[in-house]
């Protein structure tokens, strides 16, 4: 007998992800920080056997910074950054994990393990973001790309500018509602206390950059 595949809503998927999959909106931090810092990890591995590449652990950092009047969260590594393809790929097929992949490919061989392990991580940045945007320029590569999305809407992708290799994501933060507030996810003490009670264990410095009106 043939055994078919099931199909998926892609939009309604989206939407049981971000309202139900996560019960704390908080880990979508955790999650935008850990795969900042596996995108370092990929300079770090490519290193290893490209001997062109050096990498120096501390030119490599991942940045937050809180925009209140903006309503604004951005946070920019300087990791291996994504082809307009690898946008398409990476962030066009909901819960497709390309960190476990990476990760079985690499299996802690030196202890240098990579953090992220679920496929949805960087959609939960849907959870407190209208929209998202990820502008990004890959290694090797002059043209950058950005990515913007309102979540269950699509995304598109078009040619921009952005000066260094590597990858920022700007999270345009949700308004309050009568049951809901997001005003915490542009307070620095709130981040501060997120990024340590779930980064702490990221091995490239993290630092907090706050513009306040
Ligand atoms: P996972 O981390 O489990 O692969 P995510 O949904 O968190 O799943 O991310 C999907 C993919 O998008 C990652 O595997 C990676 O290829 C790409 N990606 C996400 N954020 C970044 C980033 N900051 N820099 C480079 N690639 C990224
Ligand atoms: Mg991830």
């Amino acid at each position: 007998m043939e055994k078919k595949q099931f199909k998926a809503e892609s939009k309604r998927l989206l939407e049981m992800m971000i309202n139900s999959i996560y019960t704390q909106k908080e880990i979508f931090l955790r999650e935008l920080i850990s795969n900042a810092s596996d995108a370092i990890d990929k300079i770090y591995y490519k290193a290893l056997t490209d001997s062109t590449l050096v990498f120096d652990k501390d030119s490599y950092s991942i940045k937050v910074t809180a925009d209140k009047e903006h309503r604004t969260l951005t946070i920019r590594d300087t990791g291996i950054g994504m082809t307009a393809e690898e946008l398409e790929n990476n962030l066009g097929v909901i819960a497709k994990s390309g960190s476990l992949a990476f990760k079985k490919e690499h299996a802690s061989q030196d202890g240098h393990d990579l953090i992220g392990q679920f496929g949805v991580g960087f959609y939960s940045a849907f959870m407190v973001a209208d929209e998202v945007t990820v502008t990004s320029r890959a290694l090797g590569s002059t043209q950058a790309y950005k990515w913007e999305s309102t979540g269950t809407e699509g995304y598109s992708i078009e040619p921009c500018e952005k000066a260094d290799v590597g990858t920022e994501i700007t999270l345009k933060i949700k308004e309050n509602t009568e049951d809901e507030s997001y005003d915490e996810f542009l307070e620095p003490y709130r981040l501060k206390s997120i990024i340590k009670k779930y980064s702490d264990f990221i091995r490239y410095p993290i630092n907090m950059d706050v513009t306040t009106n």
